[in-house]
């Protein structure tokens, strides 16, 4: 189906007031929880650091199996990990889910391993970049060097056409006044940004709600998006990432497999999965069979300020919000730039 036809279909549900599994926008695939860094802020999601998650991972052709069972549901593909670049034979990976037939892939990193072949082999790469301070940042992911180390590899990737490139920013209490710097570095590079609060678990971390730095950066952020700056975060989400409000998560719209190939159900937050995706290569009868039926229901009571949960709710909640983003997207694309999302 096409993806204006899924947006429209779950828009459609949710204003009936029902969730809906089926027709995901896209499949996000944790490769590998390794990391060869050790980020403080670093949460898999159930507090523990992704590289303390020990999971056994899949073979090239067990991915395949997965991957030829998640094309029929989905064009886009997202591989992330931990450090999916851990994963000795990602340029397999890549070769094996083109020839799947995905589309679109895009890849998550911390950009230490790229290689020029990866580089060619996929659509679009998010980098995380927390600040410009070299030593500030270095010390936030315990690995010297690393931080100049990635700024050189911004500049290479910033002069070519492909792939797309984005920058996400982790706000933390030590890099508050740090992060509009980043945006500024990605402006001045023509890079997507994109920035969100670090979590505790499902909480936003101690000392960024109600502090008026962290509320001075959102509206920082704002403001650039408005004046015509390459941000992906819409501006439902920085607005209610301010004050960290409610919101209706659907947690469904993409889907999430991790690296032994569990379905996760419903959203790596709350760590459970809906089954085996290489013992049972049904997506959605593993749905159906964790939800008790064609729909599911969320009463976590959560309201984890991630843009992968938050955004993408508030985009079929709001689709008033998701036109204006749509409108947006086209005026940065008419001045020859290149959103990833
Ligand atoms: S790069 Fe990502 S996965 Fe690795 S330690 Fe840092 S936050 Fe965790
Ligand atoms: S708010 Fe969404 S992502 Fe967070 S725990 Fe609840 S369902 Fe999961």
């Amino acid at each position: 189906m096409h993806p204006i036809l899924k947006v429209l279909y779950h828009i459609a549900m949710g204003a009936i007031g029902k969730k809906s599994y089926r027709f995901p926008m896209g499949v996000y695939i944790y490769l590998t929880f390794r990391c060869n860094l050790r980020c403080s802020y670093c949460d898999g999601g159930s507090g523990e650091k992704f590289p303390l998650m020990k999971r056994s991972e899949l073979s090239i052709e067990q991915w395949r199996s997965i991957f030829t069972t998640l094309h029929k549901h989905t064009d886009f593909l997202l591989l992330s990990g931990g450090e999916p670049l851990m994963y000795e034979k990602i340029i397999d990976i890549l070769r094996v889910a083109r020839e799947t037939g995905f589309k679109f892939i895009s890849l998550n990193t911390n950009g230490l391993l790229l290689t020029p072949e990866v580089i060619e082999a996929v659509d679009a790469i998010i980098i995380s970049l927390d600040s410009l301070d070299r030593e500030k940042s270095d010390r936030l992911w315990n690995r010297e060097g690393a931080t100049d180390r990635v700024l050189k590899v911004l500049v290479e990737l910033a002069q070519r056409r492909n792939p797309s490139i984005m920058v996400n920013s982790v706000i933390l209490n030590e890099n508050i006044d740090d992060v509009a710097d980043v945006m500024e570095f990605c402006g001045k590079h023509g890079i997507t940004f994109s920035a969100g609060p670090a979590l505790d678990k499902v909480r936003p971390i101690p000392g960024l709600k109600g502090n008026r730095r962290y509320h001075a950066l959102i509206d920082k952020i704002l403001k650039a998006k408005r004046a015509g700056y390459r941000i992906a975060a819409t501006i439902d989400y920085l607005r209610a990432v301010k004050h960290f409000q409610p919101f209706d998560c659907h947690p469904l719209l993409v889907w999430r497999v991790y690296p032994d190939g569990n379905l996760l159900f419903p959203c790596s937050r709350m760590n459970s999965t809906a089954g085996n995706l290489l013992e049972t290569p049904d997506p959605i009868a593993l749905f159906k069979k964790a939800s008790g039926g064609e729909y599911f229901e969320i009463n976590c009571g959560e309201n984890c300020p991630l843009s992968c949960y938050m955004d993408t709710s508030h985009m079929i909640h709001r689709p008033l919000g998701l036109l204006r983003e749509g409108l947006y997207r086209m005026h940065t694309f008419s001045q020859g730039h290149r959103l990833v999302y």
